[in-house]
């Protein structure tokens, strides 16, 4: 099985991404993770997005489906693949459509994580602050000002791939804001 977990930010895909890691031996390929890298390691890629990341709006098509292309062609699927804070556009979907299918391989689902804004804002700030109190390095893009952006971001950009989804006939919807163990069962009733 290959999904795309689909939804805002703070919405829980990074979280759940990492449980189907675990219990089911999938790859998570998280572009926020790998640009965050790149950001760490000091490539010139990682330097040349550190703004655009911090302010809260998106990077190129350009660069996140090459990192996605690398991952895909090292050919590391395991349990199958978690597309998570990828696609985030219409290019970038249909870019994944493509290679996907140039590899031989499907998607099997979109998984919407629907939640309300005023639970994301809380969830964002909130993550932020426990990070801090726990001595953590807090994501530079976790404040106020940039997740306004990153809102705005998923809306303008990102919200029309859940149309493009369900006319393609793999969308499921999940309810975001249930418990964290509830939201991997229904991920699981989608799965099975
Ligand atoms: P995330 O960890 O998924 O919230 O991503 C953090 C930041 O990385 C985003 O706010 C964007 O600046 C950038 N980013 C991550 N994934 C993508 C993507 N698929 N397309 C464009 N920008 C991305």
């Amino acid at each position: 099985m290959n999904i795309i977990l689909l939804g805002p930010p703070g919405a829980g895909k990074g979280t759940q991404a990492k449980r189907l890691v675990d219990e089911r031996n999938m790859v998570q390929l998280s572009t926020g993770d790998m640009l965050r890298a790149a950001r760490t390691s000091g490539t010139e890629m990682g330097k040349k997005v550190a703004e655009v990341m911090d302010r809260g709006d998106l990077v190129t098509d350009e660069i996140v489906i090459g990192l996605i292309r690398e991952q895909l062609e090292s050919g590391q699927s395991g349990g199958g693949y978690i597309f998570d804070g990828f696609p985030r556009t219409l290019a970038q979907a249909d870019a994944l459509a493509a290679l996907m299918d140039e590899l031989g391989q499907t998607l099997d689902a979109a998984i919407e994580l629907q939640v309300n804004d005023e639970v994301l804002v809380e969830r964002i700030v909130g993550r932020a602050r426990e990070a801090a109190a726990a001595g953590e390095p807090v994501r530079a893009d976790d404040n106020e000002e940039s997740l306004k952006i990153r809102l705005m971001a998923y809306y303008k950009q990102t919200s029309p791939l859940i149309g493009y989804y369900y006319a393609k006939g793999d969308l499921k919807t999940v309810d975001g804001l249930a418990s964290m163990d509830e939201v991997a069962a229904s991920i699981a009733r989608v799965l099975a």
